[in-house]
């Protein structure tokens, strides 16, 4: 039986590759149209959408980086001398007076140089010989000695963190520095999620016979939030055409649909079709992977919310993921999470593979690349791999075990202890 969107047929002979399918999307997805926010700590990891001008030279004055004096580093040709302590200046202070030959000004750290010094002499190295005489051993000091000149750091003017920046803390103190309490950033898409199926029941149900609960439904809705969307669900589709339309209707008002089940070959597989008919363009159906093998991508050309007029609205990105719990947590993580980074106007999308060697032998055979659960682990020698106990695409449970997906190539292998493979990492990105 050939797809309902003709896509298959065409691609019979060969499928997508992963990293095809992965082109295809990234492709469709472009980042959202920025929004002005507020700099909170809520916007971490967040990505800046403006280049950010600094308002000031940042030290706005040339700054003691020590406790100590400040002096004429001439005074101190010889590394000695005794100076008279013409005042003092603390963090927040101006000096009042000029440093002239053979004074110096205490002074604290963070706090203005005097006009005339161009060195701090560390307190360490220097001893108050009577109240306003102060008796220095160093080393002959250069000029700029512990002296942090006006706008070394940055400039007015001068552009200090970039459009496509991530908002890390080191970002937040930047902005501040520079007046900044709000900036243009790429806002998180709201990514709606439908399970479909005439089996699937909610799960404060008890399933009657022939009834499963709604496992992927919260399991997406995580994967979004941990992928940086803000998820939206729908609930569960019948497998009929009316009930498929109407929920699919709803979820093309967001920037990203997500559907499970239904994508497959099956008669009751009817969400390509009725995807099709609501005018979602088809990119692909089916890639060579396992588990996922039935995914669906497509998109929808038409405005999701209220744009201001003239704006070119990104189209919906709709993922077909199959039924099967662990298909669909793997396809979310290669197709539908580097495509919320990139609507979140990441450049690093993703998805975050890994090496690792192999901890113990595994014979595997498959006639597609497959993502294994597995549990990847940091020893002494390196990052170690090892496949966890595991039923199929069904067996969601074996993944609470694991924390990556080791990528076995097609064949029958014996894969041996100590070989390297590629993983793919679900947790605990950088
Ligand atoms: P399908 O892709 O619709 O053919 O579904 C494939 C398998 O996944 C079937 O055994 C379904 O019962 C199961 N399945 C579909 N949707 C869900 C769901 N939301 N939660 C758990 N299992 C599901
Ligand atoms: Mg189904």
């Amino acid at each position: 039986m050939g797809s309902p969107t003709g896509v298959l047929m065409a691609n019979r002979d060969k499928l997508l590759s992963v990293a095809e399918a992965q082109e295809q999307v990234l492709q469709q997805a472009r980042p959202l149209p920025p929004e002005r926010a507020a700099l909170e700590p809520a916007l971490l990891g967040w990505i800046l959408a403006e280049d950010v001008v600094s308002d000031l030279d940042m030290p706005p004055y040339d700054k003691a980086m020590m406790d100590g004096y400040a002096v004429r580093a001439a005074d101190l040709s010889v590394g000695k001398a005794i100076l008279t302590v013409i005042e003092e200046v603390t963090a927040g202070r101006t000096p009042q007076l000029p440093v002239g030959p053979g004074q110096a000004t205490r002074i604290m750290t963070g706090a203005p140089v005097p006009a005339g010094a161009d060195a701090v002499i560390p307190r360490e190295r220097t001893f108050l010989a009577e109240k306003d005489r102060v008796q220095i051993e160093d080393k002959p000091p250069q000029p700029g000695y512990n002296v942090m000149p006006r706008g070394r750091e940055m400039r007015r003017g001068q552009a200090v963190v970039a459009a496509g920046a991530v908002l890390r803390p080191q970002e937040f103190g930047t902005l501040a520095t520079v007046g900044r309490t709000a900036a243009l950033v790429y806002p998180a898409p709201r990514v709606a999620v439908l399970s479909t199926g005439d089996e699937i029941v909610e799960a404060d149900v008890t399933p009657g016979p022939g009834q499963i609960r709604n496992g992927n439904g919260p399991m997406l809705l995580a994967q979004i939030q941990r992928a940086g969307g803000l998820p939206h669900y729908l609930g569960i589709a019948r497998d009929d055409v009316d009930s498929l339309r109407s929920r699919i209707t709803e979820g093309l008002k967001s920037p990203v649909l997500v559907l499970s089940g239904g994508v497959s070959a099956g008669n009751l597989d009817l969400v390509p079709g009725v995807l099709r008919e609501l005018g979602v363009t088809a990119h692909f159906h089916k890639v060579e992977m396992k588990p996922g093998k039935p995914v669906f991508f497509g998109t929808h050309q038409e405005a999701h919310g209220l744009q201001p007029v003239g704006l070119k609205v990104p189209p919906t990105l709709v993922f077909g993921l199959p039924g099967n719990p662990v298909s669909a947590l793997v396809c979310f993580e290669l197709f539908v999470r580097p495509a919320i980074r990139r609507l979140r106007g990441h450049s690093h999308t993703g998805p975050y593979m890994a090496q690792a060697v192999l901890a113990d032998d595994f014979a595997y055979r498959t006639d597609r690349p497959t993502y294994y659960p597995a549990r990847l682990e940091r020893h002494k020698s390196g990052w170690q791999v090892r496949p966890v106990p595991w039923f199929g695409s069904p067996d969601l449970r074996g993944l609470t075990e694991a924390n990556a997906f080791v990528l076995f190539p097609v064949g029958d292998h014996q894969h041996r202890a100590g070989q390297t493979f590629a993983v793919l990492r679900v947790e605990e990105r950088d």
